[in-house]
């Protein structure tokens, strides 16, 4: 019998859930490989050389062996801890988001290397400033970008015609921004300011850590965030958990005369 196939992989892990009695099933995502639900034998034991390596948004390096159903991690090493980000409760929270996010758009046995670069660069903005929400509406955007969803913002979607600097019309399931004479009856129209609209066309040409640096007031910062996570919403097909406990943390964390 041939020896069973191995693998290195350089993986962000997004979560784990206990398996029989002493093992970890664990979900992580490859820049090679795409996603990859594998399973770490014994990684529960206090003795196994895999306790530490596999907790959630750590980047690691992983020898593989192809197992019957699932693979299984036979060596682990970090190559990215996110220590600082894990001490700090909003950090993690937002971490997760991303991981919840990471895990819906990306798909098992397809390669997807720019979404495990978005993953990485946005954990590294969150660490280097957990208060500030740009991280992560900047990751929703190129995470349509990367999934081949990217949003029209300057044409619009239905007559073609290239957009004026005005308030515009935006569209989920359409595919993007739509002019104000152009009504197609199946798209749930959300209406898109024109400050909104130049947000969304400057993360069309910046990086992660770059769009980071745009400082927007509360009413934009609303406005960006609905739209952002209603699309990425619809895309996904279902509510994204996190969000639930990002919106009950960011609460808590307001004097009380705001709630
Ligand atoms: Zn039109």
């Amino acid at each position: 019998m041939a020896p069973p196939k191995t693998y290195r992989c350089e993986a962000i892990i997004l979560g784990y859930s206990p398996l029989g009695e002493a093992d970890l099933l664990v979900t992580m995502y490859a820049r090679e490989q795409g996603k990859i639900r594998a399973v770490g034998k014994g990684a529960r034991r206090s003795t196994s050389k895999l306790v530490g390596h596999l907790e959630p948004l750590t980047v690691v390096r992983m020898s593989m062996v192809n197992g019957r159903s699932m693979d299984i991690i036979s060596q682990a090493e970090v190559v990215e801890s996110f220590a600082a980000l894990k001490e700090d409760l909003t950090a993690i929270s937002k971490g997760l988001y991303l991981s919840e996010l990471v895990d819906g758009f990306g798909s098992e046995d397809i390669a997807n290397p720019p979404l495990f670069q978005l993953m990485i660069q946005t954990l590294r903005a969150v660490q280097a400033d957990s208060a500030s929400d740009m991280p992560l509406r900047a990751f929703e955007f190129h995470l349509l970008q990367v999934s081949g969803l990217m949003p029209e913002l300057y044409h619009c979607v239905e007559c073609r015609q290239e957009l004026e600097p005005n308030a515009h019309r935006f569209s989920p399931n359409v595919g993007g921004t739509l002019c104000l004479e152009c009504n197609p009856d199946d798209a749930h129209l959300r209406p898109l300011s024109l400050r909104a609209l130049k947000v969304l066309r400057l993360f069309d040409r910046s990086s992660i850590a770059e769009a980071c640096k745009l400082s927007i007031d509360d009413g934009l910062a609303d406005e960006l965030k609905s739209l952002l996570s209603t699309t990425v919403g619809y895309w996904l097909g279902k509510e994204i958990r996190s969000n639930s406990f990002l919106e009950r943390l960011h609460k808590e964390s307001l004097p009380e005369v705001y709630i």
